[in-house]
């Protein structure tokens, strides 16, 4: 028989589930707790359960615990990247990031991604496969455990498209908000997506009060189809349409990522276009100097470019933040541990 994913269920799913088992509702209730506000990653970790009751336990559901392969702190600003190991072996890739505000984490929703920006290093080798809830889960409570503090902020702007893994994604985020969990402010987390409208819309449906970011990236069609292939699909008057939507069902203002690339959306042409293009929308752009990759040859704006840029959309009366790049010094930005990691260490030969 397989395996349940005890971690993915809810508290309605697990009661249901330990019912069947013969099990009391309140049973239920202590394991959750086990699992979702004392992170346990055992079954024998739970002291109030009856020896025999884990042992039947193992014999139908498995916990889900990551294990770190690799941890770099930073000396600059004390940004942590961590690398995890799924089961078989594919590494995923998470960031903890200390802010004046509280710790944010930055999580992967797949390994790898199917998505084919031109500038990120987490598509070159494409999806390997979607992370189940309680993998995207997981990589919050490892982290929160390893550092001692409480996270009280979740970005999904790691490896991976969210939007392609929607259902994942739904049960990650009601999880991780759930009262008898982290209990993690809804407005506190961010989902991040190139523009896969169909899954924008559906999620401004959920009845969730996440924050969403979109990966704007140019203000034209052109520009956008030259570094994301999405953009054929979707082009941006629906994207747009999909975001304002957004806005108005759940009254959560929208955030637009836009990553700088020399020569390619940096002018201040674009800077015009993109106030023009944001004026009606209810949100503040993100600039994000490109993190040039091994792979491409995409260069980074030069800083008086970044700011005149900024300086345009301001002008506008756009609100616009400068990415502040965080973790420098080890190996950053943008699924770079983990290609890295893959280029280096799990060579095929490597294996044993
Ligand atoms: N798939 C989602 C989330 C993942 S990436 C999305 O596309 O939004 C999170 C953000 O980092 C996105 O805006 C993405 O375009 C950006 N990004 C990825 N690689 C980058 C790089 N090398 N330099 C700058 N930004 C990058």
């Amino acid at each position: 028989m397989d395996l349940t994913d005890i971690k993915s269920l809810t508290l309605e799913e697990l009661t249901l589930q330990l019912t069947e088992m013969t099990f009391p509702p309140f049973r239920a209730r202590q394991i959750y707790q086990w699992l979702h506000e004392k992170l346990a990653d055992r079954f024998d970790d739970m002291t109030n359960l009856p020896e025999s009751m884990r042992k039947q336990l193992a014999e139908h559901f498995f916990i889900t615990a990551l294990k770190p392969v690799e941890v770099k702190i930073s000396k600059v600003d004390g940004t942590r990247k961590y690398l995890f190991a799924l089961p078989e072996g594919i590494v995923i890739e998470s960031v903890w990031m200390k802010y004046r505000h509280g710790n944010s984490v930055c999580i992967s929703s797949q390994a790898g991604c199917r998505m084919g920006c031109r500038f990120c290093a987490s598509t070159i080798l494409g999806l390997e496969r979607n992370l189940l809830p309680s993998e995207m889960l997981d990589q919050v409570y490892q982290i929160q455990k390893d550092t001692g503090e409480r996270v009280s902020n979740v970005v999904v702007m790691g490896s991976g498209e969210p939007m392609d893994n929607y259902d994942h994604l739904i049960r990650f985020i009601r999880l991780l908000s759930h009262e008898k969990g982290l209990n993690i402010s809804q407005r506190n987390i961010t989902v991040s997506t190139c523009g896969i409208v169909p899954g924008i819309r559906r999620l401004a449906k959920e009845g969730l009060a996440v924050t969403l970011a979109l990966s704007l990236h140019g203000p034209t069609d052109q520009i956008r189809q030259e570094l994301m292939p999405i953009a054929r699909k979707y082009p941006l008057s629906e994207v747009l349409g999909a975001c304002y939507e957004y806005y108005e069902r759940t009254g959560r203002r929208l955030t637009f990522e836009y990553s700088l690339v020399k020569g390619v959306n940096d002018r201040p042409e674009e800077a015009k276009a993109l106030a023009l293009l944001l004026k009606p929308m209810h949100g503040h752009v993100n600039l994000i100097p490109v993190n040039p990759i091994q792979e491409r040859n995409y260069r980074q704006s030069s800083l008086s470019n970044i700011q005149a840029f900024k300086n345009i959309l301001e002008k506008n009366e756009i609100n616009v933040t400068i990415r502040r790049e965080m973790g420098r010094d080890i190996h950053g930005a943008c699924g770079q541990l983990r290609s890295q990691y893959l280029r280096t260490k799990h060579s095929p030969s490597d294996e044993n």
